[in-house]
């Protein structure tokens, strides 16, 4: 019998027109991808990011700290390779992936992850998220800006501050830990933990023995809660010999994370305490004033990381982050196209107007106007318009005259594109 049996499946979901997820199943190597950019473009970097990681296959490693190495090469690789692709084909520009792969070398298990997309871990009937997303709206949570409540459904959550092909400058975390049997490491891409809760994951696999199974079952509760994205998940369970019935303790004090080989990222080693002990985080008492400057240290790394991104989005080659967001909002009463994100990182905002349309908060039903006012994400600037072509409108008595008195600022807006957009009227 298999001591590892990993399995996986990807689905267009209810609302997109391709699939850009990719994955990959071998034997001691799987790896969820989720590429993004116009066209075919998503497609072609998801797929492009897999191959340096499935050349993982089958190697064997003298010792862990090669095989870490070894995904986080593979993971770098992957980067050259789409950022390569898209200087050589235009119509690839600004396509990108994220990326999380799970190695088995022996008893170990070694994650490298970018994006956001997720591993999980299922162990003793509790699941774990052992990833960090590299997304603005968790950088937010970071810094105690939105609760992970607002997260959920804020309109740019799906905006990454990291992920494969924007730069050359390509930070991975990895993680390494040992399986115990029994454990169901998940990974999949945000198609399916956008609309799925933990609790619902959580259920799913412990009531699913079944791999083939449980990965289908959670395609289909994605599904059954709109598939608004595309769904990629994998299941890889560790069952040595029942022989082997010495089992390791339920809870392994054996687990490293490390991150850098040449460097100690604190970022990392702060969530020693969690999920190092794989346990409900009240539970570890150990060196409390170690964790709690772990927690001061990952703070300031979160102000460091707010730094990087908005220096990332003010740099070149990184309109990836931005260019292709867009949102409907409010601008004082108007209703306006927004390009951007709807965030600021100190008193920088990361959203300005590119376009006004002929209708206030007057011209639209009441209980819609909170929904402008959160922003509504649009796929592009004709979906925008789409939007608010279809805005539900209030009874007026000649709608003609509404347009003609909100003409003129319409034309106003027209020569306004940056940042100072937002600002009071002349
Ligand atoms: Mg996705």
């Amino acid at each position: 019998m298999k001591r590892i049996v990993a399995t996986g499946a990807t689905d267009i979901g209810q609302v997109r027109q391709g699939n850009e997820d990719a994955f990959l199943v071998a034997d001691s190597i799987v790896a969820v991808a989720d590429g993004m950019g116009g066209h075919l473009a998503g497609e072609v970097a998801s797929a492009a990011a897999l191959e340096p990681v499935a050349d993982l296959d089958g190697r064997v490693f003298p010792d862990a700290q090669q095989a870490v190495d070894a995904l986080r090469s593979a993971v770098v690789e992957a980067n050259r390779r789409v950022l390569q692709m898209a200087e050589d084909e235009p119509t690839y520009r600004g396509m990108g992936t994220t990326l999380t792969t799970a190695l088995v070398e022996g008893r170990r298990l070694h994650i490298a992850h970018v994006g956001d997309s997720r591993a999980y871990l299922l162990r003793d009937g509790e699941l774990r998220q052992l990833t960090d997303d590299h997304t603005l709206v968790q950088h937010l949570i970071d810094e105690g800006q939105i609760s992970a409540a607002q997260a959920a459904h804020h309109p740019q959550r799906s905006v990454i501050t990291r992920a494969i092909g924007v730069g050359p400058d390509l930070e991975v975390d990895t993680l390494s830990f040992d399986l115990a049997p029994g454990d169901t490491l998940l990974l999949c891409s945000d198609g399916l933990t956008g609309v799925v809760d933990d609790e619902t994951i959580a259920s799913v696999l412990a009531a699913t023995p079944d791999e083939q199974a449980a990965v289908t079952t959670l395609i289909t509760r994605a599904n059954e809660a709109g598939g608004p994205d595309n769904i990629t998940v994998v299941l890889l369970r560790y069952d040595p010999d029942a022989t082997q019935a010495s089992a390791p303790p339920a809870v392994p004090r054996t687990v490293t994370i490390s991150s850098r080989v040449d460097r100690d990222d604190p970022d990392w080693a702060g969530r020693i305490g969690s999920i190092g002990t794989l346990g409900h985080e009240h539970a570890v008492q150990e060196e409390p004033l170690g964790r709690r400057a772990a927690r001061f240290t990952r703070r300031v790394v979160a102000t460091m990381l707010g730094m990087v991104v908005l220096l990332a989005l003010l740099g070149g080659g990184t309109w990836f982050l931005l260019s292709q967001q867009y949102f409907v909002g409010l601008d004082g009463e108007q209703v306006v196209i927004y390009r951007g994100i709807d965030a600021s990182i100190g008193p920088v905002e990361l959203s300005w107007v590119v376009e006004r349309s002929t209708l206030t908060v007057t011209d639209v039903q009441a209980w819609y106007v909170p929904a402008l006012e959160a922003g509504r994400p649009a796929l592009d600037r004709a979906d925008a318009r789409r939007i608010i072509d279809s805005a539900p409108r209030t009874e007026r008595p000649d709608p003609d005259d509404v347009a003609r008195q909100a003409e003129p600022r319409g034309e106003d807006a027209d020569a306004s594109g940056g940042p100072e957009a937002a600002g009071p009227p002349a």
